[in-house]
């Protein structure tokens, strides 16, 4: 399976992406986390990407494709994958398309998670992620029981830089901006699935099954 999870910061990828991989068994590849991970090494890239995270703005294409396409070279990726936050402007969407088409295969399917902007805001700006293994909390929603700590493997919970009103605001308009293009160009293309990711979260669920089915 080689899938896309496409929709605004908060609409619950990463979520989804948790279930979908134990599920599947398929690499969940989110460019985000891989930046993120890259920050905190101090790495090049790292350096390079939090200009551009602490904003809100989104990191130069061609940083981005090319950091996906090492990851998508490895072992892991030969039974699919599931990329999150990645394409997230029409010139990387054309880029994975054209890395595809060089490896002889297309993408089964993307997925839209729906969700309005107030919605997004409110999550986000709650949301605590734990440091040691990225389980995901919400201080009114889903506090976690042991306070600041993770209820998981006790590891500290924090709140992401760019997880303040302010920069969530700006990352929305970034991607209704530039992010959104992406939904004609895959509704073109008969591979778009639109879900409402305020409901309920087995509507993804629900849907990455019937992908699974319509492939079979
Ligand atoms: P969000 O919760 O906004 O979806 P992510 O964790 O996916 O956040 O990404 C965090 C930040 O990393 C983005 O705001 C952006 O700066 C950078 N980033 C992640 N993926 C991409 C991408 N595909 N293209 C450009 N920048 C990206
Ligand atoms: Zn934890």
């Amino acid at each position: 399976m080689k899938i896309i999870l496409l929709g605004p910061p908060g609409a619950g990828k990463g979520t989804q992406a948790a279930s979908i991989r134990e599920k599947y068994g398929i690499p969940h590849i989110s460019t985000g986390d891989i930046f993120r991970e890259n920050v905190r090494l101090g790495s090049p890239l790292g350096v390079e990407a939090r200009k551009y995270m602490d904003a809100g703005q989104l990191v130069p294409d061609n940083l981005v494709v090319s950091m996906v396409a090492d990851r998508l070279e490895k072992p892991d990726c030969v039974r699919g994958f599931l990329l999150d936050g990645f394409p997230r402007t029409l010139p990387q969407a054309e880029a994975l398309d054209s890395y595809l088409t060089s490896k002889g295969t297309v993408l089964d399917g993307v997925i839209l998670l729906d969700v309005d902007d107030e919605t997004v805001v409110l999550r986000l700006s709650g949301r605590r992620v734990c440091r040691a293994c990225g389980q995901i909390y919400h201080s009114t929603f889903k506090p976690s029981r042991s306070g600041n700590r993770c209820e998981v493997c006790g590891g500290e919970t924090y709140q992401r830089d760019d997880d303040t009103e302010k920069v969530i605001r700006n990352r929305l308009t970034v991607y209704h901006q530039q992010t959104t293009p992406l939904i004609s160009f895959y509704k073109e293309k008969g591979i778009l699935r639109a879900v409402d990711a305020k409901a309920s979260s087995g509507n993804v669920m629900n849907a990455i099954e019937s992908l699974c089915a319509n492939r079979s």
